[in-house]
């Protein structure tokens, strides 16, 4: 006997996987070049050369030490640095004991929920959204309410998400730039869901927690702005990874940080530290520890991203494709030209175009394109979305 769920979890691939696989297949068939891979968001800019110098570096300066455990929470000097350079660009009050190092985001929102959670507890969560959220959430034993979209903006639908917090609300979760629409969220925005929560907190007689998922956090356009939540929600949580803004997604890391202004603090902390022990997230990747938290003022040449925005919106605008235009992330999130996505993403599929339907974001009806490519690859496949719009007309 197995547990059921678990199994299900791990026979059943994401749709985003089970599209990346089926693309390496074809891949092989047809030759790479002629399949358009817009599954999966594997940075397409190399890490900074700064990055793979300073691993080498500390493989050749300590080749046995970097190679041992470090304290569960993270090396105590990588925290420094860590909490260093918050606190440089965001003045952020960091305190390097309340980071918890850990690998990824994925593992940072896993020892989040898992240290929240009581039984009865609810996580709010807006689609579209990180289907990982679900898995994640459940997998803590708690709920996660969802809020449907707001198709013509991809922004808060506050009204709905006002009626949705209840006693058991016991956080709610944001992503911006967001995965998969490319939105970021406003200070305006920013500032209406904290007022929000300060008051629902104070009616129900608890602090409802903002988990504040920021892959992206760098990833923002000339025009928008992603400001440091805590300044503006103070129960906000930061769970933040080098896989997008560093191009490491392979070596698993990133943090968690609860600022000290937020309730219960130290419980919290030590509630995600315990979750971390119990989950076996303790002692992140130790060279990536050191290589990051050197390396942490730097980003991988993002601007690219930008440029393969722009030449896809204004190309898929052009060919009558609606797309609500991304302000940083590198996804786009148009609708698809049918009200079925899956059929949709099937027709494509059929062009060797590679495009994951919305439904398991929480938005069918559209389709997400993950545009961290060549801008060449983007450029070739634009007649397969011609004729993708064609077969629809
Ligand atoms: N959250 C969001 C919104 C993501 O898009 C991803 C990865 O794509 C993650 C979390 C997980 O990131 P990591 O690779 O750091 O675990």
């Amino acid at each position: 006997m197995v547990s059921e769920r678990m199994k299900g979890l791990g026979t059943a691939r994401s749709v985003i996987r089970e599209l990346f696989e089926y693309g390496k297949v074809r891949a092989a068939e047809i030759g790479a070049e002629n399949v358009f891979d817009f599954s999966i968001g594997n940075p397409s800019v190399p890490a900074p050369d700064a990055v793979n110098e300073t691993a080498i570096r500390l493989l050749r300066e300590q080749p046995d030490l970097i190679h041992a455990y470090t304290s569960a929470q993270g090396a105590a000097d990588a925290r420094e640095r860590f909490a260093d350079s918050l606190n440089r660009r965001f003045h952020a009050g960091c305190n390097p004991n309340r980071l918890y190092l850990t690998v990824g985001a994925a593992a940072s929102l896993c020892c989040v929920f898992n240290g929240l959670t009581c039984p009865g507890d609810e996580f709010i969560v807006f689609a579209p959204y990180f289907p990982e959220y679900k898995v994640f959430i459940e997998g803590a034993g708690a709920k996660m309410v969802l809020i449907p979209p707001e198709i013509e903006t991809f922004q808060i639908d506050f009204d709905t998400f006002e009626q949705s917090i209840s006693a058991h609300t016991k956080g709610v979760v944001i992503n911006s730039p967001n995965n998969p629409s490319g939105v970021v969220y406003s200070k305006a925005t920013l500032e209406r869901l904290a007022a929000i929560l300060t008051e629902k907190s104070a009616a129900y007689g608890h602090p409802i927690y903002l988990i504040s998922d920021e892959p992206y956090r760098e990833i923002v356009y000339a025009g928008f702005e992603a400001p440091w939540v805590p300044h503006i929600y103070q129960d906000t949580i930061v769970c933040y990874s080098f896989s997008k803004s560093l191009s490491l997604p392979g070596e698993r890391i990133g943090y968690i940080f609860v600022p000290d202004g937020v309730s219960e603090g130290e419980d919290v902390y030590a509630a995600v530290a315990g979750a971390g022990r119990s989950l076996g997230y303790v002692c992140a990747p130790g060279l990536f520890q050191q290589v990051t938290s050197i390396c942490c003022d730097m980003t991988s040449d993002l601007k690219i991203y930008e440029e393969n925005a722009k030449l896809f919106v204004s190309a898929l605008r052009e060919m009558g494709y609606h797309v609500v235009q991304p302000g940083g992330a590198f996804y786009l999130f148009p609708r698809s030209l049918e009200p079925d996505d899956m059929a949709f993403s099937e027709r494509a599929k059929k062009l060797d175009l590679l495009l994951v339907p919305g439904s398991g974001f929480g938005a069918p009806g559209h389709v997400r394109i993950s545009y961290c490519v060549q801008p060449e690859t983007i450029r070739r496949a634009l007649p397969k979305f011609q004729a993708l719009a064609d077969s629809y007309k």
